[in-house]
Protein backbone atom coordinates (compact mmCIF):
# COMPACT_ATOMS: atom_id res chain seq x y z
CA UNK A 1 0.00 0.00 0.00
CA UNK A 2 1.45 3.73 -0.39
CA UNK A 3 0.42 6.09 1.43
CA UNK A 4 1.51 9.49 1.37
CA UNK A 5 2.06 9.68 5.26
CA UNK A 6 3.65 7.42 7.63
CA UNK A 7 1.49 4.50 9.57
CA UNK A 8 1.08 5.04 13.54
CA UNK A 9 2.02 2.06 15.21
CA UNK A 10 2.65 2.96 18.46
CA UNK A 11 0.30 3.27 21.48
CA UNK A 12 -1.08 6.94 22.07
CA UNK A 13 -1.26 7.74 25.37
CA UNK A 14 -1.03 11.16 27.02
CA UNK A 15 -0.68 12.79 23.56
CA UNK A 16 2.64 10.80 22.82
CA UNK A 17 2.95 7.69 20.28
CA UNK A 18 4.89 5.67 22.49
CA UNK A 19 5.66 1.62 22.70
CA UNK A 20 4.29 -0.71 25.09
CA UNK A 21 5.43 -1.59 28.30
CA UNK A 22 6.09 -5.13 27.43
CA UNK A 23 7.69 -3.92 23.83
CA UNK A 24 5.08 -6.74 22.45
CA UNK A 25 3.81 -6.12 18.93
CA UNK A 26 1.02 -7.51 16.60
CA UNK A 27 0.53 -7.88 12.91
CA UNK A 28 -2.11 -5.86 11.30
CA UNK A 29 -2.73 -7.78 7.65
CA UNK A 30 -4.68 -6.94 4.84
CA UNK A 31 -6.59 -9.24 3.90
CA UNK A 32 -7.02 -8.75 0.69
CA UNK A 33 -3.62 -9.82 -0.14
CA UNK A 34 -2.72 -11.49 2.92
CA UNK A 35 0.11 -8.94 3.35
CA UNK A 36 1.59 -7.62 6.67
CA UNK A 37 0.81 -4.04 6.56
CA UNK A 38 2.52 -2.96 10.00
CA UNK A 39 3.54 -4.50 13.14
CA UNK A 40 1.44 -2.48 16.03
CA UNK A 41 2.47 -2.33 19.57
CA UNK A 42 0.48 -4.73 22.00
CA UNK A 43 -1.13 -2.50 25.10
CA UNK A 44 -1.34 -4.47 28.51
CA UNK A 45 -2.50 -3.78 31.64
CA UNK A 46 0.41 -1.40 32.57
CA UNK A 47 0.08 0.55 29.33
CA UNK A 48 -3.91 1.23 30.14
CA UNK A 49 -3.09 2.12 33.41
CA UNK A 50 -0.99 4.75 31.96
CA UNK A 51 -3.77 5.85 29.46
CA UNK A 52 -6.64 6.57 32.38
CA UNK A 53 -4.18 8.12 34.13
CA UNK A 54 -3.61 10.43 31.52
CA UNK A 55 -7.02 10.54 30.70
CA UNK A 56 -8.24 10.91 34.25
CA UNK A 57 -5.92 14.38 34.53
CA UNK A 58 -6.90 15.76 31.58
CA UNK A 59 -10.85 15.35 32.53
CA UNK A 60 -10.11 17.14 36.12
CA UNK A 61 -7.45 19.65 35.46
CA UNK A 62 -5.52 21.33 32.79
CA UNK A 63 -6.34 22.38 29.27
CA UNK A 64 -8.81 20.24 28.26
CA UNK A 65 -11.08 20.76 31.66
CA UNK A 66 -10.55 24.33 31.64
CA UNK A 67 -12.14 24.87 28.04
CA UNK A 68 -14.87 26.64 27.22
CA UNK A 69 -17.25 24.09 25.64
CA UNK A 70 -17.64 26.10 22.27
CA UNK A 71 -13.66 25.78 21.85
CA UNK A 72 -13.95 22.00 22.50
CA UNK A 73 -16.92 22.57 19.96
CA UNK A 74 -13.52 24.13 17.51
CA UNK A 75 -11.36 21.44 17.79
CA UNK A 76 -14.01 18.79 16.96
CA UNK A 77 -14.86 21.06 13.73
CA UNK A 78 -11.04 21.70 13.04
CA UNK A 79 -10.74 17.77 13.08
CA UNK A 80 -13.58 17.51 11.00
CA UNK A 81 -12.55 19.24 8.51
CA UNK A 82 -9.01 17.54 8.47
CA UNK A 83 -10.61 14.43 8.39
CA UNK A 84 -12.42 15.55 5.14
CA UNK A 85 -8.96 17.20 3.36
CA UNK A 86 -7.50 13.62 4.23
CA UNK A 87 -10.17 11.37 3.29
CA UNK A 88 -8.98 9.83 0.49
CA UNK A 89 -5.39 8.91 2.58
CA UNK A 90 -7.24 7.61 5.71
CA UNK A 91 -9.63 5.71 3.37
CA UNK A 92 -7.02 3.94 2.17
CA UNK A 93 -5.82 3.01 5.29
CA UNK A 94 -8.85 1.85 6.40
CA UNK A 95 -9.00 -0.37 3.16
CA UNK A 96 -5.82 -2.10 3.22
CA UNK A 97 -6.67 -2.80 7.06
CA UNK A 98 -10.25 -3.65 6.98
CA UNK A 99 -10.40 -4.93 3.32
CA UNK A 100 -13.51 -2.85 2.60
CA UNK A 101 -13.65 -1.02 -1.13
CA UNK A 102 -11.63 2.32 -1.54
CA UNK A 103 -15.48 3.69 -2.76
CA UNK A 104 -17.11 2.51 1.06
CA UNK A 105 -13.99 4.21 2.79
CA UNK A 106 -13.27 7.29 1.33
CA UNK A 107 -16.18 8.25 -0.26
CA UNK A 108 -18.70 6.96 2.57
CA UNK A 109 -16.83 6.03 6.00
CA UNK A 110 -14.35 9.28 6.38
CA UNK A 111 -17.12 11.83 5.04
CA UNK A 112 -19.57 10.69 7.21
CA UNK A 113 -17.25 9.91 10.42
CA UNK A 114 -16.47 13.92 9.65
CA UNK A 115 -19.59 14.33 9.23
CA UNK A 116 -20.28 13.14 12.88
CA UNK A 117 -17.38 15.53 14.06
CA UNK A 118 -18.98 18.13 13.06
CA UNK A 119 -22.43 17.44 13.78
CA UNK A 120 -20.92 16.60 17.51
CA UNK A 121 -18.45 20.20 17.47
CA UNK A 122 -21.75 22.26 16.58
CA UNK A 123 -23.96 20.87 20.21
CA UNK A 124 -20.67 21.39 22.40
CA UNK A 125 -22.05 24.45 24.06
CA UNK A 126 -25.64 23.40 23.49
CA UNK A 127 -26.43 21.33 26.52
CA UNK A 128 -28.77 22.24 28.63
CA UNK A 129 -30.37 21.74 32.68
CA UNK A 130 -33.52 23.27 33.72
CA UNK A 131 -34.96 24.52 36.40
CA UNK A 132 -38.18 23.08 38.83
CA UNK A 133 -40.58 25.42 39.72
CA UNK A 134 -41.82 22.71 42.29
CA UNK A 135 -40.99 25.48 45.61
CA UNK A 136 -41.20 28.94 46.68
CA UNK A 137 -38.71 28.43 49.31
CA UNK A 138 -35.95 26.74 46.84
CA UNK A 139 -34.73 27.39 43.45
CA UNK A 140 -34.48 23.92 41.55
CA UNK A 141 -31.85 22.82 39.17
CA UNK A 142 -30.38 20.88 36.93
CA UNK A 143 -27.05 20.30 35.60
CA UNK A 144 -26.05 18.36 33.07
CA UNK A 145 -22.34 17.28 33.25
CA UNK A 146 -19.88 15.40 31.58
CA UNK A 147 -19.41 11.19 33.13
CA UNK A 148 -15.28 11.42 32.99
CA UNK A 149 -12.88 8.66 31.90
CA UNK A 150 -15.09 6.87 28.88
CA UNK A 151 -13.76 3.57 28.14
CA UNK A 152 -14.55 2.65 23.96
CA UNK A 153 -14.37 -0.51 22.90
CA UNK A 154 -15.62 -0.77 19.05
CA UNK A 155 -14.95 -3.70 16.45
CA UNK A 156 -13.63 -3.75 12.93
CA UNK A 157 -16.30 -3.51 10.59
CA UNK A 158 -16.35 0.34 10.13
CA UNK A 159 -13.40 1.02 12.79
CA UNK A 160 -12.86 4.75 12.19
CA UNK A 161 -17.07 5.48 11.49
CA UNK A 162 -17.86 3.07 15.08
CA UNK A 163 -15.44 4.37 17.13
CA UNK A 164 -16.54 8.50 15.70
CA UNK A 165 -20.01 7.94 17.16
CA UNK A 166 -18.68 7.75 20.65
CA UNK A 167 -15.67 10.14 20.11
CA UNK A 168 -17.15 12.76 19.34
CA UNK A 169 -20.53 12.88 21.65
CA UNK A 170 -17.81 12.11 24.46
CA UNK A 171 -15.32 14.47 24.26
CA UNK A 172 -17.75 17.54 22.64
CA UNK A 173 -19.60 16.71 26.31
CA UNK A 174 -16.19 17.55 28.09
CA UNK A 175 -15.37 13.41 28.59
CA UNK A 176 -11.60 12.50 28.00
CA UNK A 177 -11.71 9.08 26.16
CA UNK A 178 -9.56 6.05 26.30
CA UNK A 179 -10.21 3.78 23.03
CA UNK A 180 -9.91 0.73 22.44
CA UNK A 181 -9.97 -0.52 18.72
CA UNK A 182 -10.33 -4.12 17.36
CA UNK A 183 -7.10 -5.39 16.78
CA UNK A 184 -7.87 -6.54 13.12
CA UNK A 185 -7.81 -3.06 12.33
CA UNK A 186 -6.47 -0.60 14.45
CA UNK A 187 -4.57 1.94 11.98
CA UNK A 188 -6.90 4.22 11.46
CA UNK A 189 -7.58 4.79 14.93
CA UNK A 190 -3.88 5.86 15.49
CA UNK A 191 -3.68 7.55 12.84
CA UNK A 192 -7.01 9.68 14.15
CA UNK A 193 -5.19 10.54 17.13
CA UNK A 194 -2.66 12.89 15.63
CA UNK A 195 -4.98 14.33 13.73
CA UNK A 196 -6.60 15.18 16.72
CA UNK A 197 -3.39 16.89 18.05
CA UNK A 198 -3.18 18.50 14.69
CA UNK A 199 -6.60 19.93 15.53
CA UNK A 200 -5.66 21.33 18.76
CA UNK A 201 -6.81 18.22 21.54
CA UNK A 202 -4.15 18.90 24.56
CA UNK A 203 -2.93 16.21 25.94
CA UNK A 204 -4.52 12.60 27.31
CA UNK A 205 -8.26 13.76 25.90
CA UNK A 206 -8.02 10.97 23.94
CA UNK A 207 -5.82 8.01 24.17
CA UNK A 208 -5.70 4.91 21.74
CA UNK A 209 -4.27 1.23 23.30
CA UNK A 210 -4.89 -1.24 20.73
CA UNK A 211 -4.78 -4.87 22.08
CA UNK A 212 -6.56 -7.67 22.74
CA UNK A 213 -10.11 -8.06 23.70
CA UNK A 214 -10.20 -10.31 26.18
CA UNK A 215 -7.31 -8.73 28.30
CA UNK A 216 -7.58 -4.97 27.36
CA UNK A 217 -11.06 -5.11 26.58
CA UNK A 218 -11.55 -6.27 29.98
CA UNK A 219 -9.69 -4.79 31.94
CA UNK A 220 -11.09 -1.48 30.92
CA UNK A 221 -14.80 -2.79 31.87
CA UNK A 222 -13.03 -3.70 35.17
CA UNK A 223 -11.16 -0.26 35.42
CA UNK A 224 -12.14 1.44 38.72
CA UNK A 225 -10.36 4.67 36.69
CA UNK A 226 -13.17 4.42 33.73
CA UNK A 227 -16.94 5.76 34.65
CA UNK A 228 -18.49 4.28 31.55
CA UNK A 229 -17.64 1.88 28.84
CA UNK A 230 -18.78 2.12 25.04
CA UNK A 231 -19.15 -0.71 23.55
CA UNK A 232 -19.77 -1.64 19.71
CA UNK A 233 -19.04 -5.29 19.59
CA UNK A 234 -20.90 -9.41 19.43
CA UNK A 235 -23.71 -10.01 21.61
CA UNK A 236 -21.51 -12.14 23.17
CA UNK A 237 -18.93 -10.31 24.22
CA UNK A 238 -21.36 -7.28 25.20
CA UNK A 239 -22.52 -10.00 27.76
CA UNK A 240 -18.95 -10.23 29.43
CA UNK A 241 -18.35 -6.45 29.51
CA UNK A 242 -21.35 -6.53 31.45
CA UNK A 243 -19.90 -8.89 33.92
CA UNK A 244 -17.15 -7.09 33.99
CA UNK A 245 -18.58 -3.69 34.79
CA UNK A 246 -20.56 -4.52 37.06
CA UNK A 247 -17.98 -4.48 39.75
CA UNK A 248 -17.53 -1.53 39.98
CA UNK A 249 -21.20 -0.40 38.60
CA UNK A 250 -20.01 1.28 35.92
CA UNK A 251 -22.42 3.19 32.94
CA UNK A 252 -22.55 1.20 29.82
CA UNK A 253 -23.96 1.54 26.60
CA UNK A 254 -24.33 -1.15 24.04
CA UNK A 255 -24.45 -1.89 20.72
CA UNK A 256 -24.22 -5.33 19.46
CA UNK A 257 -25.62 -7.28 16.68
CA UNK A 258 -28.44 -8.04 14.70
CA UNK A 259 -30.15 -10.00 12.23
CA UNK A 260 -32.42 -7.81 10.56
CA UNK A 261 -35.73 -8.46 8.32
CA UNK A 262 -35.83 -6.20 5.15
CA UNK A 263 -39.44 -7.27 4.14
CA UNK A 264 -40.64 -6.77 0.73
CA UNK A 265 -44.91 -6.79 -0.22
CA UNK A 266 -45.82 -7.69 -2.97
CA UNK A 267 -47.46 -4.00 -4.15
CA UNK A 268 -43.83 -2.78 -3.27
CA UNK A 269 -41.53 -1.13 -6.12
CA UNK A 270 -39.80 -4.67 -7.18
CA UNK A 271 -36.89 -3.09 -8.90
CA UNK A 272 -36.30 -0.67 -5.85
CA UNK A 273 -36.62 -3.33 -3.48
CA UNK A 274 -34.54 -5.78 -5.45
CA UNK A 275 -31.97 -3.23 -5.42
CA UNK A 276 -32.26 -2.00 -1.89
CA UNK A 277 -32.35 -5.94 -1.01
CA UNK A 278 -28.71 -6.00 -2.43
CA UNK A 279 -27.56 -3.02 -0.79
CA UNK A 280 -28.77 -4.20 2.76
CA UNK A 281 -26.52 -7.24 2.73
CA UNK A 282 -23.98 -6.45 0.16
CA UNK A 283 -22.89 -3.27 1.58
CA UNK A 284 -19.74 -3.47 3.69
CA UNK A 285 -19.25 -7.23 2.43
CA UNK A 286 -22.19 -7.96 4.92
CA UNK A 287 -20.15 -7.35 7.76
CA UNK A 288 -22.48 -4.99 8.74
CA UNK A 289 -24.67 -4.94 12.02
CA UNK A 290 -27.64 -3.35 10.11
CA UNK A 291 -27.34 -5.98 7.52
CA UNK A 292 -30.72 -6.79 6.12
CA UNK A 293 -29.23 -10.57 6.64
CA UNK A 294 -32.96 -11.62 6.06
CA UNK A 295 -35.08 -10.82 2.81
CA UNK A 296 -39.08 -11.36 3.41
CA UNK A 297 -40.77 -11.92 0.59
CA UNK A 298 -44.27 -12.13 -0.43
CA UNK A 299 -45.12 -15.00 -1.72
CA UNK A 300 -47.32 -13.78 -4.41
CA UNK A 301 -43.76 -11.70 -5.78
CA UNK A 302 -41.45 -14.21 -4.43
CA UNK A 303 -40.10 -15.27 -8.57
CA UNK A 304 -40.47 -11.61 -9.69
CA UNK A 305 -38.33 -10.55 -6.64
CA UNK A 306 -35.76 -13.44 -6.69
CA UNK A 307 -35.30 -13.43 -10.57
CA UNK A 308 -34.24 -9.78 -10.28
CA UNK A 309 -32.34 -10.32 -6.90
CA UNK A 310 -30.20 -12.94 -7.78
CA UNK A 311 -29.39 -11.26 -11.31
CA UNK A 312 -28.19 -8.70 -9.29
CA UNK A 313 -26.02 -11.12 -6.92
CA UNK A 314 -24.21 -12.45 -9.66
CA UNK A 315 -23.04 -9.15 -10.54
CA UNK A 316 -21.42 -8.38 -7.59
CA UNK A 317 -18.03 -9.99 -8.00
CA UNK A 318 -15.25 -9.45 -5.48
CA UNK A 319 -12.49 -7.33 -6.45
CA UNK A 320 -9.89 -5.60 -5.43
CA UNK A 321 -10.25 -3.11 -2.80
CA UNK A 322 -8.34 -0.58 -4.16
CA UNK A 323 -10.16 -0.35 -7.39
CA UNK A 324 -12.53 2.35 -6.91
CA UNK A 325 -14.94 0.41 -9.50
CA UNK A 326 -14.72 -2.27 -6.50
CA UNK A 327 -18.40 -2.96 -4.60
CA UNK A 328 -17.04 -6.04 -3.19
CA UNK A 329 -14.06 -6.51 -1.03
CA UNK A 330 -12.88 -8.66 1.07
CA UNK A 331 -13.36 -10.31 4.52
CA UNK A 332 -11.30 -8.72 7.25
CA UNK A 333 -10.07 -11.80 7.46
CA UNK A 334 -9.22 -15.59 7.12
CA UNK A 335 -11.07 -16.41 10.34
CA UNK A 336 -14.20 -14.60 9.46
CA UNK A 337 -13.92 -16.37 5.99
CA UNK A 338 -13.74 -19.52 7.51
CA UNK A 339 -16.77 -18.98 9.55
CA UNK A 340 -19.00 -17.56 6.71
CA UNK A 341 -18.16 -20.75 5.03
CA UNK A 342 -18.88 -23.02 7.78
CA UNK A 343 -22.61 -20.68 8.05
CA UNK A 344 -23.05 -21.19 3.87
CA UNK A 345 -22.13 -25.16 4.60
CA UNK A 346 -25.28 -25.30 7.07
CA UNK A 347 -28.00 -23.54 4.85
CA UNK A 348 -26.91 -26.45 2.41
CA UNK A 349 -26.88 -29.39 4.79
CA UNK A 350 -30.40 -27.82 6.75
CA UNK A 351 -32.07 -27.43 2.81
CA UNK A 352 -31.87 -24.15 1.96
CA UNK A 353 -31.58 -23.19 -1.58
CA UNK A 354 -28.14 -21.79 -3.15
CA UNK A 355 -29.26 -19.99 -5.61
CA UNK A 356 -26.35 -17.51 -5.97
CA UNK A 357 -22.83 -17.82 -5.07
CA UNK A 358 -21.98 -19.71 -1.66
CA UNK A 359 -17.96 -19.96 -2.37
CA UNK A 360 -14.85 -18.48 -1.32
CA UNK A 361 -13.12 -16.59 -3.89
CA UNK A 362 -9.80 -14.52 -4.56
CA UNK A 363 -8.28 -11.94 -6.73
CA UNK A 364 -5.25 -12.20 -8.31
CA UNK A 365 -4.84 -15.31 -6.36
CA UNK A 366 -4.92 -14.25 -3.19
CA UNK A 367 -6.86 -12.63 -0.30
CA UNK A 368 -10.11 -13.50 2.14
CA UNK A 369 -12.51 -13.03 -0.76
CA UNK A 370 -16.43 -14.61 -0.67
CA UNK A 371 -19.04 -14.39 -3.68
CA UNK A 372 -22.06 -12.96 -3.17
CA UNK A 373 -24.31 -15.50 -2.17
CA UNK A 374 -28.19 -16.38 -2.17
CA UNK A 375 -30.25 -18.74 -0.48
CA UNK A 376 -33.77 -19.04 -0.94
CA UNK A 377 -36.56 -21.77 1.08
CA UNK A 378 -35.29 -20.47 4.25
CA UNK A 379 -37.07 -21.60 6.95
CA UNK A 380 -36.93 -19.71 10.60
CA UNK A 381 -35.39 -22.29 12.25
CA UNK A 382 -32.81 -22.67 10.08
CA UNK A 383 -29.08 -21.61 11.57
CA UNK A 384 -29.08 -19.01 8.65
CA UNK A 385 -32.36 -17.18 9.75
CA UNK A 386 -31.59 -17.11 13.24
CA UNK A 387 -27.68 -16.64 14.18
CA UNK A 388 -26.09 -13.04 12.33
CA UNK A 389 -23.25 -14.18 9.77
CA UNK A 390 -21.60 -11.29 9.17
CA UNK A 391 -20.65 -11.94 5.80
CA UNK A 392 -21.94 -11.66 2.38
CA UNK A 393 -24.93 -13.94 3.05
CA UNK A 394 -28.72 -13.32 2.37
CA UNK A 395 -30.86 -15.93 3.80
CA UNK A 396 -34.59 -15.27 1.87
CA UNK A 397 -37.70 -16.26 3.82
CA UNK A 398 -41.63 -16.49 2.12
CA UNK A 399 -44.42 -14.90 3.99
CA UNK A 400 -48.11 -15.21 3.12
CA UNK A 401 -49.35 -11.92 4.70
CA UNK A 402 -48.31 -9.01 7.23
CA UNK A 403 -49.32 -10.77 10.43
CA UNK A 404 -47.12 -13.75 9.38
CA UNK A 405 -44.64 -11.01 8.07
CA UNK A 406 -44.05 -9.37 11.05
CA UNK A 407 -44.58 -12.26 12.77
CA UNK A 408 -41.13 -14.02 11.10
CA UNK A 409 -39.59 -10.37 11.42
CA UNK A 410 -39.74 -10.66 14.73
CA UNK A 411 -38.77 -13.97 15.29
CA UNK A 412 -35.11 -13.02 16.54
CA UNK A 413 -33.27 -12.17 19.77
CA UNK A 414 -31.91 -9.49 17.84
CA UNK A 415 -33.55 -5.80 16.77
CA UNK A 416 -31.09 -3.54 15.70
CA UNK A 417 -33.00 -2.51 12.17
CA UNK A 418 -35.39 -3.17 9.83
CA UNK A 419 -36.78 -2.19 6.74
CA UNK A 420 -40.69 -2.62 4.87
CA UNK A 421 -40.88 -2.38 0.98
CA UNK A 422 -44.64 -1.27 -0.21
CA UNK A 423 -46.73 1.19 -1.97
CA UNK A 424 -49.50 1.01 0.25
CA UNK A 425 -48.59 4.13 3.52
CA UNK A 426 -50.69 2.43 5.89
CA UNK A 427 -49.05 -1.45 5.36
CA UNK A 428 -45.87 0.56 6.03
CA UNK A 429 -46.70 2.10 9.10
CA UNK A 430 -48.15 -0.26 10.34
CA UNK A 431 -45.42 -3.02 10.11
CA UNK A 432 -43.03 -0.29 10.80
CA UNK A 433 -44.67 -0.13 14.31
CA UNK A 434 -44.88 -3.61 14.70
CA UNK A 435 -41.27 -4.29 14.04
CA UNK A 436 -39.32 -4.55 17.01
CA UNK A 437 -36.20 -2.83 16.15
CA UNK A 438 -34.32 0.17 16.50
CA UNK A 439 -34.32 1.39 13.18
CA UNK A 440 -36.72 0.95 10.34
CA UNK A 441 -36.56 1.88 6.79
CA UNK A 442 -39.80 2.44 4.75
CA UNK A 443 -38.50 1.95 0.95
CA UNK A 444 -34.68 2.48 1.34
CA UNK A 445 -32.40 1.04 3.34
CA UNK A 446 -28.77 1.33 5.08
CA UNK A 447 -29.01 5.30 4.94
CA UNK A 448 -27.74 7.13 8.25
CA UNK A 449 -27.92 11.05 9.73
CA UNK A 450 -25.65 12.06 12.12
CA UNK A 451 -28.86 13.57 13.73
CA UNK A 452 -30.76 10.06 13.68
CA UNK A 453 -30.18 7.90 16.59
CA UNK A 454 -29.07 4.10 15.99
CA UNK A 455 -29.11 1.46 18.61
CA UNK A 456 -30.91 -1.80 19.45
CA UNK A 457 -33.82 -3.12 20.91
CA UNK A 458 -33.58 -6.86 22.64
CA UNK A 459 -30.49 -7.92 22.47
CA UNK A 460 -29.08 -5.71 19.65
CA UNK A 461 -28.12 -3.82 23.06
CA UNK A 462 -29.43 -0.45 24.51
CA UNK A 463 -28.15 3.03 24.42
CA UNK A 464 -28.23 5.23 21.50
CA UNK A 465 -25.75 6.39 19.25
CA UNK A 466 -26.02 9.41 17.35
CA UNK A 467 -28.80 12.80 17.60
CA UNK A 468 -29.33 14.40 21.17
CA UNK A 469 -29.97 10.75 22.86
CA UNK A 470 -25.49 10.41 22.35
CA UNK A 471 -25.46 13.43 24.30
CA UNK A 472 -27.31 12.28 26.76
CA UNK A 473 -25.41 8.82 26.93
CA UNK A 474 -22.15 10.92 27.53
CA UNK A 475 -23.19 12.92 30.59
CA UNK A 476 -25.14 12.48 34.15
CA UNK A 477 -27.69 14.69 35.40
CA UNK A 478 -26.89 16.45 38.68
CA UNK A 479 -29.57 18.40 40.55
CA UNK A 480 -28.88 21.52 43.17
CA UNK A 481 -31.30 22.38 45.57
CA UNK A 482 -30.95 26.40 46.56
CA UNK A 483 -32.25 27.73 49.66
CA UNK A 484 -34.35 30.74 49.44
CA UNK A 485 -35.78 30.65 52.59
P1 LIG B 1 -16.21 -8.41 18.92
O1 LIG B 1 -17.25 -8.42 19.96
O2 LIG B 1 -15.44 -9.64 18.67
O3 LIG B 1 -15.12 -7.28 19.23
C1 LIG B 1 -15.47 -5.94 19.45
C2 LIG B 1 -14.43 -5.31 20.35
O4 LIG B 1 -14.50 -5.94 21.64
C3 LIG B 1 -13.01 -5.49 19.86
O5 LIG B 1 -12.27 -4.31 20.11
C4 LIG B 1 -12.52 -6.65 20.70
O6 LIG B 1 -11.12 -6.67 20.84
C5 LIG B 1 -13.21 -6.37 22.02
N1 LIG B 1 -13.36 -7.53 22.91
C6 LIG B 1 -13.37 -8.83 22.58
N2 LIG B 1 -13.53 -9.59 23.69
C7 LIG B 1 -13.65 -8.75 24.73
C8 LIG B 1 -13.86 -8.92 26.13
N3 LIG B 1 -13.99 -10.12 26.69
N4 LIG B 1 -13.95 -7.81 26.91
C9 LIG B 1 -13.86 -6.57 26.36
N5 LIG B 1 -13.65 -6.36 25.05
C10 LIG B 1 -13.55 -7.43 24.25
O7 LIG B 1 -16.93 -7.86 17.60
P2 LIG B 1 -16.28 -7.73 16.16
O8 LIG B 1 -16.13 -9.12 15.63
O9 LIG B 1 -15.12 -6.82 16.18
O10 LIG B 1 -17.45 -6.97 15.39
C11 LIG B 1 -18.54 -7.61 14.85
C12 LIG B 1 -19.74 -7.52 15.77
O11 LIG B 1 -20.01 -6.16 16.07
C13 LIG B 1 -21.01 -8.05 15.12
O12 LIG B 1 -21.73 -8.81 16.05
C14 LIG B 1 -21.77 -6.79 14.77
O13 LIG B 1 -23.16 -6.94 14.65
C15 LIG B 1 -21.39 -5.89 15.88
N6 LIG B 1 -21.59 -4.50 15.49
C16 LIG B 1 -22.65 -3.81 16.02
C17 LIG B 1 -22.88 -2.48 15.64
C18 LIG B 1 -24.03 -1.70 16.20
O14 LIG B 1 -24.02 -0.48 16.08
N7 LIG B 1 -25.01 -2.32 16.81
C19 LIG B 1 -22.02 -1.88 14.74
C20 LIG B 1 -20.94 -2.59 14.23
C21 LIG B 1 -20.74 -3.91 14.63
Amino acid sequence: MSAPFSLRTDLFIDGQFVPSASGKRFASINPATGETLAEVAEAGREDLDRAVVAARRAFESGPWAAMKPRQRGKILSRAADLLVARSDDFGRVETADNGKPIFEAAKIDMPAAAECLSYFGEHADKIYGDTHAGRPDAMLLTLREPVGVVGAITPWNFPLLQAMWKIAPALAMGNAVVLKPASVTPLTALLFAELLAEAGLPPGAFNVVPGPGALVGQAMAEHPGIDKISFTGETETGKAILRAAAGTVKRVSMELGGKSPNVVFADADLDAAAKGAINAIFYGKGELCSAGSRLLVEASAHDALMERVVDRAKKMVPGDPMNPKTRLGALVSEKQRDTVSRYVESGKKEGAKLVAGGSRASVDGKGAFFEATVFDAVTPAMTIAREEIFGPVLATLTFADEPEAIAVGNATIYGLAAAVWTRDIKKALRTARALKAGTVWINTYNLYDPGLPFGGYKQSGFGRERGHYALEEYTQVKSVWVDLS
